[in-house]
């Protein structure tokens, strides 16, 4: 169809004139393409974008450049190949089980993990057949003893785990899935898009909600592996049709502009207030990765280079006490998620599993007065003097 100067006005608000940037005069930033379609010229031409035989965009459930680049650098990051975006880290998770996974499967999970992740397991993959062992992710005799025992697609992991820190030994894990011929899929978001990408993790996991920006605004998942495992997943994808939008997508590309200052910023002060905790008389079983002479601490130091900004503690006084500790917090909000740069805290009424047995939930190792704290960008002395009064505060009651 011809756009020249005859267009009436009619036709000409339905198509105006484009504005072209030269290829030496680009943007900084990449644009929004707040756009859900693209023309082709010619029919041939769409139908091979359609196929995947070139380069090239259609319907942005698909694909958007918005969107790829973020993908590609997510990837880049992880030490991958490719990388889906999606609308939320549960999504992520529910999508790539959901794709790799058939009716008769069997899987192998963690107390430990997320608990969104134990629920897609055991209510949504179940209703499609797919069976699920859990175990401790201690337990690494008991993983070779279940993968022995049957075929398993996959074991899902997380390191460190959410809320309480454990740290997954990735070299045996890895090995001994392979072994045994089972896919190895990391929940990788506490660790963040830099780390562990030198493992044999088939495929990582990211909540882009806790560290893409650091404000707290934007949600999105992110699925990262190689061609291989993206090839089996992606169409799937597009049928779930949760492609992050384009204008997330932009928020987040910017927001990882200042992802390594604000991660290991918040790295050191958590390491800082970490020590803190574990020298105070009300603190008990103070978890943070990288702190302490224990096999978690070295482990932790040899897999990961930044440790993070979530501490997990237990209040010795319990779940009152623990409660109190929460209320009388300042700089603190008393909220969900971490990576933010306010700090937060979840208070041991907010943390306890609901649907673990007794085994299962002394594995998953949160107890009456367990707390998580996420470590912002304040001030580290004003955190630890919030920190000191609220446990002072806390053991008188409220
Ligand atoms: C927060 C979180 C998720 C879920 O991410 P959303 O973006 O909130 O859906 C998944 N895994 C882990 C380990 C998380 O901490």
């Amino acid at each position: 169809m011809k756009k020249g100067p005859s267009l009436s006005p009619e036709s000409r608000v339905q198509h105006p004139r484009t504005v072209e940037t030269a290829a030496d005069n680009p943007p900084l930033n990449i644009p929004i393409f707040q756009n859900v379609k693209w023309r082709t010229e010619s029919v041939a031409e769409g139908s091979r974008i359609m196929r995947g035989e070139r380069d090239g965009f259609f319907y942005s459930r698909v694909a958007n450049p918005t969107v790829r680049q973020l993908e590609r650098l997510l990837a880049e990051l992880q030490g991958r190949e490719e990388c889906l975006a999606v609308a939320s880290g549960v999504n992520a998770i529910a999508q790539a089980l959901i794709g790799l996974t058939r009716s008769e499967d069997h899987i192998i999970c963690f107390a430990e993990s997320y608990g969104p992740t134990r629920q897609i397991i055991r209510q949504m993959l179940a209703r499609f057949g797919v069976s699920h062992t859990m175990l401790s992710i201690d337990d690494l005799s008991g993983l070779e003893r279940e993968l022995a025992a049957r075929p398993t697609r996959l074991v899902m992991l997380e390191s460190p785990t959410n809320p309480i820190n454990k740290i997954a030994d990735l070299g045996a894990i890895t090995a001994v899935a392979h072994r045994h011929g089972a896919l190895c899929v990391l929940d990788n978001t506490a660790a963040g898009v830099h780390q562990h990408g030198e493992y044999e993790i088939d495929l990582f996991i990211h909540s882009l909600t806790k560290f893409a920006t650091g404000a707290g605004e934007v949600m999105g998942g992110a699925v990262i592996g190689n061609a291989s495992v993206l090839r089996e997943l992606r169409p799937d994808f597009g049928l779930f049709g949760a492609q992050i939008d384009p204008q997330t997508a932009f928020v987040m590309l910017n927001g990882f502009k200042t992802y390594f200052a604000r991660y290991r910023a918040q790295s050191a002060a958590a390491m800082h207030l970490a020590g803190f905790l574990a020298r105070h008389p009300s603190c008990a079983r103070v978890r943070y990765p990288g702190l302490g002479e224990d096999a978690q601490g070295k482990l932790a130091r040899a897999q990961m280079r930044d440790f993070g900004c979530v501490i997990t503690f237990d209040h010795r006084d319990g779940a009152e006490a623990g409660r109190r500790f929460a209320e009388h917090l300042q700089l603190f909000a008393r909220a969900a998620s971490f990576g933010s740069t306010e700090s937060l805290v979840m208070p041991p009424q907010w943390l306890q599993p609901r649907e673990l047995t007794d085994e299962e939930r002394h594995w998953a190792g949160i107890g009456p007065g367990t707390i998580r704290l996420s470590i912002g960008l304040e001030s580290v002395e004003e955190l630890e003097t919030d920190l000191a009064q609220a446990l002072e505060a806390s053991l008188q009651a409220k």
